[in-house]
């Protein structure tokens, strides 16, 4: 297994690039460590993909490097990268059976029929595929073709890194929780590097320990799912992540005092930074209905599950909150309170506001 490095990684598919627009990827610096289970999320276009093909070599950067354990491997072709990758769509032999399927990255490179038998047997188990082993692959489900298609890039135990590229896009819904759970399980135990690529922030934020955001072409985040929950470093981040996602507020800031809807707001510690378009964001989580507060009215009540999603007007700006027990109805004037150190200040979409070091709770 190995560490990965990007440096100043950029790519274009044109030709000549001029702007930053003519870039896939502007500029992405990135170390991740032996062993991590790590997610690229971001939404369709972003660039994932094009990362991920730069890292396995089936695509060569503009500019910038890779390295695997510290060691270039630039200009590597893909198969002395000795990297696992599975594609949004199966790849399988139809007229092999599901066994041979399996065996075959195995056989490609020379490896004892013994051990073979012996890694088909355990992976097949880990999938729960072992009654399919002699079915010809052509006759399987699309659930199943994608399941062996995840088998053959988890059956070498020599590889760098397995990376995922959308893998359950053609599988049930259904069946998604239940894959979604067996990667993260099968992840403690290979202990291989392994990215996980998906505009699907359930996929993302339950496989991986860190999850990289992207947007256009560029890193917003990286951090823990609770770390990109709690302190979103861009409001980006704040609407993709969390249902329904952050409030994000149109407001003004002079002197460290930040006022939305004509009334001052109190957010988390210190103001930094100034000028820029300003706008505060608060987590529907954090935001409570009581006596006192920003005065608002009801336009919108939702009910998920055990909580309820109040949508209420303060002036002309929608605001979120998700409330435990009993919700206020359609048309009432009510009050909304902002918790202060989960209100957070956003210049220019980049957080904007900082407290001591560690993250509120
Ligand atoms: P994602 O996987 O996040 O959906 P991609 O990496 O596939 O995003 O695409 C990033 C950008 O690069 C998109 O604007 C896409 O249109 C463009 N792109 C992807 N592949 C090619 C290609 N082979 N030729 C030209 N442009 C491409
Ligand atoms: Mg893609």
């Amino acid at each position: 297994m190995a560490k990965i490095t990007l440096k100043n990684l950029r790519h274009s598919y044109l030709p000549s690039p001029k702007g930053a627009e003519d870039y896939a990827l502007k500029e992405i610096d990135l170390d991740w460590q032996d062993g991590g289970a790590y997610a690229l999320l971001g939404p369709s276009g972003c660039g994932k993909s094009t990362l991920l093909n730069i890292i396995s070599g089936l695509l060569t950067p503009s500019e910038g490097r890779i390295l695997f354990d510290d060691v270039d491997v630039t200009d590597l072709p893909p198969d002395q990268r000795n990297i696992a990758q599975v594609f949004q769509f199966p790849v399988i032999y139809d007229t092999m059976t599901v066994r041979d399927n399996l065996a075959f990255p195995l056989r490609n490179r020379g490896v004892a029929e013994a051990r073979i038998t012996e890694r088909v047997a355990e992976i097949a188990a880990m999938l729960e595929v072992v009654e399919l082993l002699d079915i010809r692959a052509s006759h399987l489900s699309p659930d199943n073709k994608q399941k062996i298609s995840m088998g053959r890039g988890l059956v070498r135990d020599d590889v760098n890194v397995v990376m995922f590229d959308e893998p359950l896009t053609v599988i049930d819904p259904h069946l998604k929780w239940k894959l979604r759970s067996k990667l993260k399980e099968l992840h403690q135990r290979v202990k291989a590097t392994m990215i996980y690529v998906t505009h699907d922030q359930t996929e993302a934020l339950t496989f991986a320990d860190q999850v990289v955001v992207m947007q256009d072409g560029e890193i917003v985040q990286i951090g823990t799912p609770v770390e990109l929950f709690e302190r979103p470093q861009h409001t980006f981040v704040g609407h993709f992540i969390g249902s329904p996602g952050m409030n994000v507020l149109d407001a003004t800031e002079a002197g460290g005092r930040v006022s939305f809807e004509g009334q001052e707001i109190a957010v988390e510690g210190k103001v930094t930074g100034q000028g820029g378009s300003t706008q505060v964001g608060i987590r529907p989580e954090f935001v409570s209905i009581g006596a006192a507060g920003l005065p608002a009215r009801v336009r919108k009540v939702s009910d998920i599950g055990r909580h309820s999603v109040v949508e209420a007007m303060v002036g002309d700006t929608p605001v979120r909150a998700v409330i435990d027990g009993e919700a206020p109805g359609q048309g009432d004037a009510v009050h909304l309170a902002f918790r202060p150190d989960q209100t957070r200040l956003y210049r220019d979409g980049w957080l904007s506001t900082e407290t001591d070091g560690a993250v509120a709770s």
